[in-house]
């Protein structure tokens, strides 16, 4: 099965030239994923005034959990190795993605904690970071395989309280999806009877199993959110010659999972960029005159990959694809793919970490000097778990979301409507309502609609709080690290109320 397909926040396929940091020997300089999160934030606290050791309390991560359980499959005992990483519980609970992944490791899920902990203080969702992962390849198994050591992975972890609804609260990543959600929740349950809020012990849950309309897309959506932000601002000094729209904008995109396939559609369809080159695992498809985005994630969705697809051009080395002309760059797929091998030759302008970590230490100061503007992805990719914060408040609340606000916008409707009513009355013939605005003006917002408004809301507000470090400082030269000071200054506030 094309495993992206599962709705996991990040897709698993693509196609890479150069090394994954966290896997990677053929590259010396390249420092592993973990250390690379680090310089960065190191580069950061540089430029800031903390307390004597509080820079360092932040750094690093509390804790990493290892566990090795085995499950009798096929006749035999496999054993799996797991992890959950607490990386800050400046708040609590701590939140953050399952990533199911043969690269899984401690250093990978070390790295993915710490930048849930600045992504969460960025976008403000009152969570600490953390993240877990199992190293496993989904599709080696059956479905009732993987819920079988799906549900002992999460009762590994339940039993030490890595997942909680108050204190670790999971969510999807790579290789996991609404499907992985739906049974840890069930498995918690379980083990916690008597827990009237255990529904909100994990996030990306089914519709039907608790979960909220709009969070399969949300990371993609807050891509897209992302980059409108980003060109309602564009073209003063720090962005020179990225003024305009995303009209007409040229876009590559690497993986096509469910961050990619959704940032892609979206852009395409709602805001005329033109999707030139999607790069999959097994290569990739370049078409100047745009991809039908949907039609090429059907044909991977039947053949399980973009080879042979009757429309554009295919490249068998698809992470040359990175290196090809474009507006927009949109690495959606492992961390490490744009590094010391590849940066040089990236043309792209812009680039939205979709992924988390897609470009090294090393890479961003490539890029940097050669002015390429990076919108980093603990803004980029920070739609999952702002919505995935709206369903933990709609779990712990035990009210459908949008039922409460649905009555203050109808009350707030009947007023304006009882108004325009008089006015129409007045005018006669020259102004009258339709039935249909009057409808329109009653209904009130859905739950989907309040999910979305709430994302845009808080991805603009996010935008400029970075934006405004970023114009304001002029020792700051790039988003990320406008981005970080933005972060690592509410973690310290946080540290500096509550004590450690
Ligand atoms: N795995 C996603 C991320 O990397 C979502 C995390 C969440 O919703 O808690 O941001």
């Amino acid at each position: 099965m094309f495993s992206s397909a599962q709705g996991g926040d990040a897709p698993v396929h693509i196609s890479k030239k150069g090394p994954v940091m966290s896997t990677s020997t053929s590259t010396p300089h390249e420092p592993s994923f973990r250390e690379s999160v680090d310089i960065m934030f190191n580069r950061a606290v540089a430029l800031m005034d903390l307390p004597p050791g509080l820079e360092q309390k932040i750094r690093v991560c509390n804790a990493t959990y290892t566990v090795r359980f085995g499950v009798r499959l096929r006749g035999k005992i496999e054993t799996f190795t797991g992890y959950r990483s607490v990386h800050s519980e400046h708040m609590e609970p701590v939140k953050g993605g399952i990533r199911y992944s043969m690269g899984v490791n401690q250093d990978e899920v070390e790295a993915l904690a710490a930048l849930m902990t600045y992504k969460c203080a960025l976008v403000e969702t009152p969570f600490g970071g953390s993240k877990g992962g199992l190293c496993i390849d989904p599709r080696d198994w059956e479905e009732d395989e993987l819920e079988r050591i799906t549900r002992r992975f999460a009762y590994e972890l339940a039993k030490r309280d890595l997942i909680h609804p108050s204190q670790n609260v999971p969510a999807p990543d790579m290789g996991t999806g609404e499907r992985e959600m739906a049974w840890i929740a069930d498995q918690y349950r379980r083990m916690n009877t008597t827990d009237i809020n255990a529904a909100a012990c994990v996030t990306g849950k089914p519709p039907h199993a608790g979960g909220i309309a709009g969070r399969v897309e949300a990371t993609g959506r807050g891509v897209q959110f992302a980059l409108r932000e980003f060109f309602r601002d564009a073209g003063d000094v720090k962005t020179a010659g990225l003024a305009g729209s995303l009209d007409g904008k040229r876009i590559v995109v690497q993986g096509l999972g469910n961050v990619g396939y959704h940032a892609a559609k979206f852009l395409a369809d709602e805001d005329g960029a033109k999707i030139i080159g999607v790069i999959e695992r097994d290569g990739a498809i370049v078409d100047a005159d745009g991809i039908d985005v949907d039609g090429l994630r059907d044909w991977i969705g039947k053949h399980g990959g973009v080879a042979d697809y009757p429309h554009g051009q295919f490249v068998a080395d698809g992470a040359v694809v990175l290196e090809e002309d474009c507006d927009i760059l949109i690495p959606a797929a492992l961390e490490g793919v744009i590094n010391l091998s590849n940066a040089a030759n990236v043309k792209a302008p812009l680039i939205i970490e979709a992924a988390n970590g897609p470009i090294t230490a090393g890479a961003d100061e490539i890029l940097r000097d050669k002015g390429t503007v990076i919108i980093p992805d603990m803004y980029a990719n920070a739609g999952g778990v702002t919505v995935s914060y709206f369903e933990w408040v709609k779990n712990l609340s035990h009210i459908r979301f949008g039922r409460m606000q649905r009555r203050q916008e109808e009350a707030r409707h009947q007023l304006i409507v009882g108004e325009l009513e008089r006015l129409s009355a007045h005018m006669g013939d020259q102004w009258s309502m339709t039935p249909n605005f009057k409808q329109k003006y009653l209904r009130g917002a859905d739950e989907l609609e309040l999910v979305r408004s709430g994302l845009d809301d808080t991805m603009r507000t996010a935008f400029q709080s970075m934006r405004d470090v970023w114009h304001s400082r002029e020792d700051v030269t790039d988003l990320r690290t406008a981005a970080y000071l933005v972060s690592i200054d509410r973690v310290a506030q946080s540290y500096r109320a509550k004590g450690l």
